[in-house]
């Protein structure tokens, strides 16, 4: 018999209130005021339980930049955050585009134990965009792999990503898009548009985007597959993603936390924490992403975690890399964005966050409603608390977080995987 748990008070994600039981990694009552002699109590009034989340974009960096992050480092920022599964991007050293990588990297989530962690498989070899990976060989290892992605850079080979596509429809796979016109945005450093013009840096235009999912969109309905782009940060995108899911064409989008909040101003500061590939965009853009996220025209929240040691932002903006943190801010950002705006309930928020990410990359085991029977995979928080963030203090391995010094509403309070406690806030 392993330990058994009872959360107290939650508030469930349509507003009903029920104490939560656990036993043998499953919820085995749901009722008020439940007493389990023996079961650990979590104390979760005024707080809101939701579907264990799931991200679907997130580079965990190991094998190779281990000073970045590794799987376990990320895997406890994964667990603060109140994930319960995180899709490992495959661009780390050697990329993941053999059946080995992939199941070295799914044996470390294992081996972490305190969420799933499931690699994506790359979709060309070494990312080159040339040739087909091992996409069949992953998808038949140990791994599983059902979601592919040259992440980081874009498959702009429209051959190429017609064969991608043709490929995984075997199995039920899908491509993960990032969409970006290579010759449109050479050289580039941060949106294309006033501010940029300004500061004298490179622009990489919406257009650059927009083409390939429009170029994309065409392809999955073409060849009837199904396709999920990436972060997408711009209005124009929003549209072809509205258009194409009106023809029925099987198209997922993602939009990260990031980008329903900060915009292209915060290049004016110079400072490189704020670089990011797509890049941050205009506020008309943020409140594009944040209706589309509301309406369901984007289908999920997705962090692009993207850890960088220290050398590689505090430098020049033009030699620093793109990224930022975000699996332990992502929650309390989505709160203030579209739950405390009023565009979102909290049953919005397991369905853009837990239920319909789990969905697209078929992750049995998570994203399921929170009833009896089902796998304990639960995320408790505190919707009205707030906390400073300090990069000082957060678990990843590196400290680029745009958020620091920012005070957000949400405290994650536990986070349970398959039934046991994967993270535990010490605050009261
Ligand atoms: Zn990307």
């Amino acid at each position: 018999m392993t330990t058994s748990y009872v959360i107290k008070g939650a508030v469930l994600p349509h507003g009903a209130k029920s104490d939560i039981a656990i036993a043998d990694g499953l919820i085995t009552q749901m009722a008020p005021d439940l007493n389990i002699p023996g079961a650990t109590v979590v104390n979760a009034a005024n707080a809101i339980v939701l579907p264990g989340l799931v991200d679907l974009h997130t580079h965990l960096r190991e094998p190779g930049k281990e000073d970045a992050e590794t799987v376990l480092s990320g895997s406890q920022a994964g667990v603060r955050g109140g994930y319960v599964a995180l899709s490992a991007m495959a661009n780390t050293s050697p990329v993941a585009d053999t059946a080995g990588v992939v199941e070295q990297v799914f044996r470390l989530g294992q081996i972490a134990g305190l969420l799933d962690v499931f690699p994506i498989g790359a979709v060309t070899k070494g990312l080159e965009g040339l040739e087909l990976a091992e996409i069949g060989a992953m998808a038949d290892s140990a791994a599983r792999v059902r979601v592919f992605s040259d992440d980081g850079h874009c498959v702009f080979d429209p051959l190429v990503m017609r064969r991608a596509l043709e490929y995984v429809k075997k199995f039920d796979g899908v491509i993960a898009q990032h969409a970006q016109e290579p010759r449109l945005t050479q050289g580039s450093q941060m949106n294309e548009g006033f501010v940029s013009s300004q500061l004298g840096l490179k622009g990489w235009p919406a257009i650059a985007e927009e083409a390939i999912i429009a170029r994309d969109v065409l392809l999955a309905d073409h060849v009837q597959a199904r396709l999920h782009i990436c972060h997408l940060t711009t209005a124009g995108g929003v549209e072809i993603i509205r258009w194409a899911k009106q023809r029925g064409i099987q198209v997922t989008a993602e939009v990260t936390p990031h980008h329903l909040l900060l915009t292209d101003e915060l290049a004016r500061s110079y400072d490189p924490v704020y670089k990011v590939n797509p890049p941050l965009r205009t506020e008309s853009d943020v409140m594009a992403l944040r209706e589309a996220l509301a309406d369901g025209t984007i289908d999920i929240v997705a962090t692009d975690h993207a850890p960088h040691p220290a050398e590689s932002k505090e430098c020049e903006w033009q030699e620093a890399s793109f990224g930022m943190l975000g699996l332990e801010t992502a929650l309390s950002i989505i709160n203030k964005t579209m739950v405390e705006t009023k565009l979102m309930d909290w049953s919005g928020v397991a369905e853009r966050m837990s239920i319909t990410p789990a969905r697209i990359a078929r992750y049995e085991n998570h994203g399921r409603e929170i009833a009896v029977g089902a796998p304990a995979n639960l995320t408790v928080m505190n919707p009205t608390k707030t906390y400073r963030v300090d990069r000082d203090l957060v678990a990843s391995r590196s400290r680029n977080t745009p958020f620091h010094g920012m005070e957000l509403p949400g405290v994650v309070l536990a986070t349970f995987f398959n039934g046991k406690l994967s993270f535990e806030s010490k605050q009261p």
